[in-house]
């Protein structure tokens, strides 16, 4: 059987931007886009903060041309998803489809950019993202200009939802179902008492329904401490509930956080990361050497499609080098 240079697990900005580096390098790689391919953007409609678009990218047309890019320069790319691999002998093996589907690959290195979709509250809602419903409001906030809106969580993202909102929109409701934020104090003043005439809080209070055909036309809050339900007119609701990374596949394998994402070098509490680490080595590589992470999968605080493309580049870079065996400084 084959043994691959390298297999890329993704197929969000990470995943293409690492395989547009890498075919153009030569080394071939397969890159598993899943069955459904292109990760979250698929599911946001304008993308108007990605540099080079000056009138906006649908999310789906820029997925596909990342991908009509890889594939230009040599990327092969499969829409299947892996379903198992083990990383604990070399090469590394992955698996795809099942029973008589089965088929096994090999690879001497691996980049997994399997992202983090945004936590749902599980109330219908998914059904109007994109039309009122958004998990990312520094994406979407300019939408929202002089439009009611709700912002669910409180944590930091919640926070920063609010933040980027009350530039455009006529009213900004956080919904948190406590009676305090956990978010820190710096940004909780900035943002509510920075804003009392557009933010306000319901506390101790719920999401538990949305109405809307074609879009969000509102919300039903329920107060946990009453029980009273009251339906509210919204143009926009977005969830900052947290996000849950792509990781279950792994948890056996590599070394997660807390939360799940995949600790690399880079990202680490610095237990194994020390200057030589930076200069020398691979901030991008995973607890296993020659397993590299990108994109949303490893980042839990910029989580934007520019950054998870920077990322699938960096962890490209350090691939080329880790197979050519340069010892090249930076
Ligand atoms: P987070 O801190 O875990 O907060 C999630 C919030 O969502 C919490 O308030 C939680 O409520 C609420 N929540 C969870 N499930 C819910 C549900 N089913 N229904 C209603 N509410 C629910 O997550 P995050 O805000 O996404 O932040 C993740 C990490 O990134 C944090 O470490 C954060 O500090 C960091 N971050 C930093 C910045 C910044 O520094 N500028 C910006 C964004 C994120 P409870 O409070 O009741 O648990």
């Amino acid at each position: 059987m084959t043994t691959r240079n390298v297999i890329i697990i993704g197929s969000g900005p990470a995943g293409y931007a690492a395989a547009i580096y890498l075919a153009r390098a030569q080394l071939s790689p397969l890159v598993f886009a899943g069955d459904k391919f292109g990760g979250q953007l698929m599911l946001t409609n304008v993308v108007e903060n990605f540099p080079g678009f000056p009138e906006g990218v649908l999310g789906s047309e820029f997925m596909g041309k990342m991908r009509e890019q890889a594939k230009r320069f040599g990327a092969e790319v499969v829409d299947q998803d892996v379903l198992a691999v083990d990383f604990s002998k070399r090469p590394f093996r992955l698996w795809v489809g099942e029973g008589m589907e089965r088929k096994e690959y090999l690879s001497k290195t691996v980049i997994i950019a399997t992202g983090a979709r945004a936590r749902m509250l599980g109330i219908g809602e998914e059904r109007l993202v994109g039309r009122g419903v958004s998990t990312c409001a520094v994406c979407d906030a300019a939408f929202f200009k002089d439009k009611v809106t709700f912002v669910v969580g409180g944590g930091d993202a919640a926070m920063e939802e609010a933040w980027a909102l009350v530039r455009f929109a006529r009213s900004v409701t956080i919904v948190h179902r406590r009676e305090s934020l956990r978010a820190s104090k710096i940004l909780e003043q900035q943002v509510i008492e920075g804003h009392k005439d557009k933010v306000s809080v319901l506390w101790s209070s719920q999401v538990v329904g949305v109405s809307g055909r074609e879009k969000l036309e509102s919300v039903v809050v329920e107060n946990l401490k009453t029980g009273k339900r009251k339906k509210l007119a919204a143009d926009g609701l977005f969830l900052a509930i947290g996000h849950l990374p792509a990781t279950e596949l792994f948890k056996d394998q590599l070394k997660l956080n807390q939360k799940g994402y995949v600790v690399t070098h880079l990202n680490s509490d610095g237990s194994e990361v020390n200057e030589k680490t930076w200069l020398e080595g691979y901030p991008m590589m995973t607890s296993v050497p020659g397993v590299f992470a990108a994109g949303d999968v490893v980042d839990f605080r910029y989580r934007q499609a520019l950054t998870a493309a920077g990322f699938g580049c960096m962890a490209a870079l350090d691939v080329e080098r880790y197979l050519t065996g340069s010892t090249q400084r930076w």
